[in-house]
């Protein structure tokens, strides 16, 4: 046992991220993790070191100190840096050996100049957040001739949607290809969502990020990926109050009968949002818990008066528990965030506990 379980913590599986990843690499020749925001709040070191036995191509990343990183922990492999960054920035992405998206003239001449190595053109095929415009690639033409990329990528803006747009997406990145002299050996667009929902790429590459940390893309995903992540903390008061009192600040929550109060030393500093109160529940021994009044920065209060309820007993805010289960999606949406915002949100404050990733 390492260290003892006290106040909050997280819980990684890091054998299910491998198994997701697995799943994942059935759809696509190889796998690009994308381990941006250290992987999702996840622990990208812990995450990388765990998939290296899956071969991946590379690893995704959106900041010169994420990738730098990862280096200092020996991951080898090309990284690839999909969030532009401006000129300055780039002697220290070349120092890093990472692999930038370079997206204009300027960026792809000066990296040119200072000696950096592979590259990856983005095509902006309607995400209008970055790359060059579809339509906009023959004006490189010249200077793609003299610095070919490695690799040339679109992003999907809503492959979860099933609503026809990815098809136009494609399309247009076709036409943005057609226009280079030369194709890039490393064609790159689908995230998780389009991964699971296609059973073979078009692409040598597919980019899975929310997929491999546990959450799934909706009905129409012919992949559900294992939960990753669990949250729990441990109840450090009980208290019982008459009926009419008020829990937390603003009184949301007023008691309708003598009520039975754990308090949870974790709140929306941990990650655990305040618009979940009086909407989630925790699990103890297996049974509901209401979360009940707003969570607070540091406390969460539950309504115990059904549930048998110790100090010191764990209550499980995400993941499951003698059968009972709190996925990230349905705490994301009780919380109206995405699951993106929420599970990024998790480790600010939650010491993590991995489980996993050790053997080759
Ligand atoms: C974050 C990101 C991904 C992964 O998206 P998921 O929806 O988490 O699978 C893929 N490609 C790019 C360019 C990204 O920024």
């Amino acid at each position: 046992m390492p260290m003892r379980l006290t106040r909050g913590w997280m819980e990684v599986d890091l054998d299910a991220v491998v198994r997701n990843a697995r799943a994942m690499a059935t759809r696509v020749p190889a796998i690009l993790p994308m381990v941006k925001a250290d992987a999702y709040g996840v622990g990208a070191v812990r995450v990388a070191r765990a998939l290296e036995r899956l071969d991946p191509w590379g690893y995704g990343v959106a900041t010169v100190e994420e990738g730098r990183e990862l280096r200092d922990a020996e991951i080898a492999r090309p990284i690839v840096l999909f969030t532009s960054v401006n000129a300055e920035e780039l002697p220290a992405v070349r120092d890093a050996r990472l692999t930038p998206a370079l997206a204009s003239e300027a960026a792809i001449e000066r990296w040119a100049r200072i000696g950096g190595g592979a590259w990856h053109l983005p095509i902006d095929t309607g995400m209008s957040r970055s790359g060059v415009c579809w339509s906009e690639i023959r004006a490189l033409s010249p200077t793609l001739l003299e610095h070919p990329p490695e690799g040339a990528f679109t992003h999907f803006h809503s492959a979860a949607l099933d609503d026809g747009t990815q098809g136009e997406q494609e399309a247009r990145f076709e036409r943005a290809l057609a226009e280079l002299s030369a194709m890039p050996r490393l064609l790159h667009t689908e995230n998780s969502a389009a991964l699971a929902r296609n059973a073979h790429s078009r692409w040598n590459v597919g980019r899975p990020g929310i997929f491999l940390y546990g959450v799934g893309s909706g009905d129409r995903a012919q992949l559900e990926p294992e939960p990753v992540v669990s949250v729990r903390a441990r109840i450090v008061e009980l208290r019982t109050v008459a009926a009419g009192e008020s829990v937390s600040y603003d009184a949301t929550f007023r008691a309708g009968r003598e009520t039975r109060i754990a308090t949870l030393p974790v709140g929306y500093a941990d990650g655990y949002r305040r618009a979940l109160g009086n909407r989630a529940y925790a699990i103890i021994a297996g049974r509901r818990a209401p979360v009940i009044g707003v969570v607070t920065m540091d406390m969460t209060m539950l309504d115990v008066t059904d549930v048998h309820a110790e100090i010191g007993d764990i209550a499980t805010l995400i993941g499951s528990d003698g059968g009972e289960d709190v996925d990230i999606a349905r705490i994301a949406e009780w919380a109206s965030a995405s699951p993106y915002e929420l599970l990024t949100g998790l480790h600010a404050r939650l010491p993590r506990h991995y489980r996993g990733g050790e053997a080759g």
